[in-house]
């Protein structure tokens, strides 16, 4: 009894990693190899999908859900309209409350110098909800344009990359777009590397 009750303790105490994107497969574009790792590594995963992706052909909700499974984490939708990500004070609130209950370690997100509007918007509301500073707060980069990032975090992701790659043929619907990006990708050294910007520790 005590054995089990302590080991329940320790699971709750550990970290949670939230990973959060605007539309189906952005996280796993950048963070797929990532969670992977933290996984591995005894951590907890945890994703917030901000739309279904509802603009585009397919049914990405479903392609989603397989990856999340894939993925072996808890990922939830937070019913945001494709295309409609406005940074507004109901939206923040909440954004804020669903912080304030996941209460994660870590925070995974857009950078906000990424030119699509939801990703953008969406980037820009969790760094308003850092204001209380109860997460360290992690940029990836720029997805739908080449835009300036400042990398200071490299992941090595070469043991994963083949299971990155499944996950990403998941999402069967976008396959020409992420073919697209992936070779991108490639050509500016980061293949086996996932990058990120750390941008604000919490605070002591
Ligand atoms: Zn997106």
């Amino acid at each position: 009894m005590k054995a089990k009750s302590m080991h329940k303790n320790s699971k709750s105490m550990q970290k949670v990693n939230l990973f959060i994107g605007a539309h189906p497969d952005d996280i796993e574009l950048h963070c797929a190899g990532t969670i992977l790792k933290l996984i591995e590594s005894g951590e907890r995963c945890k994703a917030v999908v901000a739309t279904q992706g509802e603009l585009r052909a397919g049914d990405r909700a479903e392609e989603q859900r397989k990856s999340f499974k894939a993925l072996g984490i808890t990922g939830i939708f937070f019913n945001g309209k494709d295309g409609g990500i406005k940074q507004t004070l109901e939206t923040q609130s909440v954004i804020d409350n669903l912080l304030a209950t996941i209460k994660p370690a870590r925070v995974f997100v857009h950078c906000p110098t990424d030119v699509h509007l939801d990703h953008q918007n969406l980037s820009k509301m969790i760094l308003v909800a850092h204001r209380h500073k109860d997460f360290d707060l992690y940029y990836y980069p720029p997805t739908d344009t080449i835009a300036p990032f400042d990398a200071n975090v490299y992941v090595d992701i070469g043991k994963y990359v083949s299971r990155k790659a499944e996950v990403l043929a998941m999402f069967a619907s976008q396959k020409d777009r992420l073919q697209e990006r992936a070779w991108r990708e490639e050509t500016s050294f980061a293949y086996c590397v996932e990058k990120f910007q750390l941008v604000f520790k919490r605070e002591l």
